[in-house]
């Protein structure tokens, strides 16, 4: 076969060639948008540099002077800042504050702002809660939190990186507690009109508890019919007297029964070892933080009425919240909660408690109740997922992270507060963990 057998065969009319020039695609709006946002970023971290450079000449220029009191210097330094960028001096100071430490202290975060890898007000916060960080923890907090900052929206980065620090100390936790806990006591307070004030300090996972209970009793005997008091009154009567009587009048049939209920979350080794104890993540208790060990060693061992949630010491992974709680739907709604901590949608910071539950594939089309296809949204984030071109999925197997592809066809992960293992549901019996 001869070699021309390959070349394209002449056209019969002539047409220009082609220019082989590299065309760059046309950003659409919200590129656009972002490339003015990471220029803001870049031009922060200008701004930040020059005015630590802009102090350190004045406080050299001061120190030749022989101007002594660094203070006046320094208030001297704000007051010009703020004269010439039209600012308050406090708003100065703080610019000042965040150049300081972000030249000298977080130059990686620094070098990532003027990146535009993160946003000014992602530095802001970084350099606001690493600051009050132990200063033996600092420089590890201040790594893991460029990278937290570079991947969340300020919201969860926020979180997360709260999470972290009270996380790194949590080893000092135990003596302070046990410190603070001898100081538990009630106290009575007289008040005005006859009124009076009784204040029980005590550990917090308690305090949550008894609140709780009263809450649940109060909830069940205000939907009672004719009942015309409101939530805190009925509260109030329902807690004197239990506490008087050891019992409470006209409690409805459905309140019978309830008890405190407060979820805890411990590292399973970390109940049985102490070696691995050290290593893993602290006990948390939602809605406080975390707890001493020994005090999770206790509420695990102890009562049904705690929730207690089990979680693999390495992956973090939950192993148990208690066989009876696995029942859908209303334990199923709790751990689908549990799990998300707040709504789903990119950045919201909701809590769980007061969102709604969605069926990703809705129940006329077939959707199954389960962790699978369940995940809380607020009002806002249900609506728009149902109502515009936004379309939301939870990502198969990622244990309840959830995708939302914007109408220009964006994606978004938002990630579950906690893991939780691939269930099997049935909606008759108990769901059952798979095993791993
Ligand atoms: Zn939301």
């Amino acid at each position: 076969m001869p070699d021309d057998a390959f070349l394209p065969p002449v056209p019969d009319t002539f047409s220009p060639p082609v220019p082989d020039v590299f065309i760059p695609p046309v950003p659409d709006a919200v590129e656009l948008v972002l490339e003015a946002a990471t220029m803001e970023a870049v031009f922060a971290a200008q701004r930040h540099v020059r005015i630590d450079a802009m102090r350190g000449e004045m406080l050299a220029e001061a120190a030749g002077r022989g101007a002594g009191v660094t203070d006046l210097v320094e208030r001297s330094i704000r007051l010009e800042l703020a004269s010439a960028m039209r600012v308050t001096e406090y708003a100065a100071g703080q610019m000042i504050v965040q150049a300081e430490a972000l030249v000298h202290r977080y130059p990686a975060a620094l070098e990532s702002l003027a990146g535009g890898r993160m946003t000014p007000k992602h530095a802001e916060v970084l350099v606001e809660k690493v600051d009050r960080v132990e200063p033996a923890l600092r420089e590890e907090v201040a790594a893991r939190a460029v990278e937290l900052a570079e991947a969340e929206p300020v919201g969860s980065f926020q979180r997360a990186l709260r999470s972290l620090i009270q996380t790194l100390e949590a080893p000092t936790l135990e003596e302070r507690y046990q410190a603070a806990v001898q100081n538990r006591r009630v106290v009575v307070e007289s008040g005005e009109d006859g009124m009076g004030v009784l204040l029980t300090y005590a550990p917090e996972v308690e305090v949550r508890a008894i609140f709780g209970r009263a809450t649940a009793f109060a909830k069940a005997i205000a939907a009672q019919e004719g009942e015309t008091r409101t939530l805190d009154q009925i509260r109030a009567d329902v807690i004197c007297d239990l506490l008087i009587d050891g019992t409470t009048d006209a409690v409805p049939t459905e309140a019978r029964g309830i008890r405190a209920s407060v979820v805890v979350t411990v590292p399973v080794l970390a109940l049985l070892d102490d070696e691995l104890a050290e290593t893993a993540d602290p006990p948390v208790v939602e809605g406080i933080g975390p707890i001493p060990l020994s005090r999770a060693r206790e509420l695990c061992g102890g009562d049904a009425s705690w929730m207690r949630v089990l979680t693999h010491p390495e992956t973090g992974m939950v192993l148990s919240v208690g066989r009876e709680q696995y029942r859908p739907p209303a334990a199923l709604r709790k751990l689908t909660k549990w799990r998300a901590d707040r709504c789903m949608g990119p950045g919201c910071w909701m809590p769980a408690s007061r969102c709604e539950i969605d069926h990703q594939i809705r129940w006329v089309d077939g959707g199954e109740t389960s962790l699978e296809n369940n995940a809380p949204f607020c009002k806002n984030h249900h609506l728009i997922k149902d109502n515009t071109d936004w379309v939301v999925t939870q990502i198969e197997g990622s244990g309840g992270a959830v995708e939302w592809r914007s109408p220009r066809g964006r994606r978004y992960v938002v990630q579950p507060e906690r893991r939780v293992p691939v269930f099997t549901v049935s909606v008759e019996k108990n769901a059952e963990a798979a095993p791993f």
